[in-house]
């Protein structure tokens, strides 16, 4: 490792610990050349982080974008491989065009975008809530009791 003091490449790990829940390793190293110490962070390259609208990071997840698109078509004539079609075509455009992170309001978007083509309802359902969340798990929640009022239950 590069010293970020001297750019000598001569250092020496003094102490190697496991940090921020088992998900990072830090090293204290310590530069042979210029004596100085600097630290240096190991993690596992992570999964596409979604950046919700108050900043917050969480692990992008297919499960979720199938829920919110499920809340969205409930009770129109779309099955479960539809949805799980949907899904999978969304995830795989999400993750052709973002490397690192992608922000919540882009992933309602582009549900909204798929939607449009599958079910006006659903789109329009879809469209009028989800604006006004962060996330789409919110979305599922806030969703929940209008869909339960609205007819028999799901559950
Ligand atoms: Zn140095």
């Amino acid at each position: 490792m590069k010293c970020p003091y001297c750019s000598s490449d001569n250092d020496a790990v003094r102490d190697s610990r496991i940090v921020e829940d088992g998900k990072a390793i830090r090293r204290r190293r310590f530069c042979n050349h210029c004596r100085r110490r600097f630290t240096t962070y190991e993690r596992v390259e992570g999964l596409l982080q979604v950046v919700k609208r108050d900043g917050s990071h969480q692990d992008f997840s297919r499960a979720k974008i199938e829920r919110g698109i499920q809340a969205a078509c409930w009770k129109r004539k779309i099955n479960v491989q539809q949805i799980e079609k949907l899904a999978a075509e969304i995830e795989a455009h999400i993750l052709d065009q973002y490397e690192k992170e992608v922000s919540s309001e882009d992933i309602g978007n582009l549900c909204m975008e798929y939607l449009r083509e599958l079910d006006q309802v659903a789109f329009v359902r879809f469209a009028s809530v989800y604006r006004r969340f962060s996330d789409i798990q919110d979305f599922v929640e806030e969703l929940r009791p209008i869909l339960k009022g609205g007819g028999k239950r799901r559950e």
